[in-house]
């Protein structure tokens, strides 16, 4: 485990903040009828909230950028983050309702999700290139596609600009392509690596062929996360399967928020790259083994726990 000398520095995280709303039911109703739910919980998510969050509970130094709501759900989101040691500064505040995700699950656990984007929608490019550009120590900008595609494409152009390492998650899938010349780190998973490719990434050698044909685009970094079978690795030093760790698995939710974070966590503090992708995959195994999403999202701890106490200097000198 190598780790350079120089002091931690910021990870940027450039997304969305949801209220999610679940509804747990026994059927789901039809056109035009009203049902009576079992259970009712709120939950805070978003790939924005959700990766800055893991990435500050590996210790990393974390700004958000992003917007809330003026409703009562905005100010909720707010004081979680920051409970969580996630600077909020540039997490605005703007009229209207925060991002709101509906969910039902049914007996079955069939589920029907209505996302509104709400304030998420609202995030100013302008405002988000402005700010990052005016920052010093920032290590890495990390954005995906829950704001709007301006937004994402002006803070991978702006962290570039400022010499971070520039990483998305192309989540959902969208039409990404103008964003690319300014990707260092690409981590889709591995349905949204077949979509944004066109082909198969199911099998060992597909998953690694997908990675390449990123690669061949000019992005130096393209890591595919495969579930429980860990990841794929492409860089100019060829391809590397990367493993998981074996865990039992409880709920799939945020698995890849965790891996993000913890990749974005680990570089930021020095690590090489294959070292900060066993922090990833730490972060993302212990994620899928806790309900929810912010709930699962692992400490340094747990993840030290994981890989064994005294085998590994953590990602953030303590
Ligand atoms: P997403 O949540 O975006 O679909 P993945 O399911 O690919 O992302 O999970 C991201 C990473 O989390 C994987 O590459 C792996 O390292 C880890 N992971 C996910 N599921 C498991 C699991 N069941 N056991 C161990 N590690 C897992």
């Amino acid at each position: 485990m190598s780790r350079t000398a120089e002091a931690p520095s910021t990870v940027v995280v450039v997304g969305s903040l949801n209220v999610d709303l679940v509804v747990g039911l026994d059927r789901m109703p039809n056109q035009g009828e009203s049902v009576l739910g079992d259970t009712f919980e709120r939950h805070a998510g978003g790939k924005g909230l959700n990766q800055a969050i893991a990435a500050a509970r590996l210790g990393a130094e974390v700004q958000l950028l992003g917007a809330v709501g003026d409703d009562d759900s905005g100010a909720w989101l707010r004081a979680l983050v920051r409970a969580d040691n996630v600077d909020d500064t540039f997490v605005a505040t703007v009229p209207g309702p925060s991002g709101t995700a509906l969910i039902e699950v049914d007996a079955r656990g069939l589920n029907r999700i209505i996302v509104v984007p709400g304030a998420n929608g609202h995030v100013s490019a302008a405002t988000v290139s402005a700010n990052i550009r005016a920052m010093s120590g920032v290590g890495v900008v990390m954005t995906n596609g829950e704001v709007p595609l301006a937004v994402s494409r002006a803070a991978l152009a702006a962290g570039r600009a400022i010499g971070a390492l520039t990483m998305l998650n192309p989540a959902p899938v969208l039409d990404y392509r103008e964003h690319l010349v300014d990707v260092d780190i690409l981590v889709p998973n591995e349905h949204e690596a077949a979509a944004l490719s066109g082909l198969p990434t199911q099998s060992d050698a597909e998953a690694r062929a997908a990675a390449e044909y990123f690669y061949a685009q000019g992005i130096p970094n393209v890591v595919i996360t495969r579930g429980a079978r860990g990841a794929t690795w492409a860089s100019a030093a060829g391809i590397v399967d990367v493993d998981t760790f074996e865990v039992a698995a409880i709920d799939t939710v945020a698995a890849g928020d965790a891996f993000c974070g913890g990749l974005a966590a680990a570089l930021a503090n020095g690590y090489a790259f294959a070292d900060a992708l066993e922090w990833a995959s730490a972060a993302g195994a212990l994620a899928v083994t806790i309900k929810g999403a912010s709930p699962s999202l692992p400490t340094r701890a747990a993840i030290e726990g994981l890989l064994g106490k005294g085998t590994i200097t953590p990602p953030v000198a303590g």
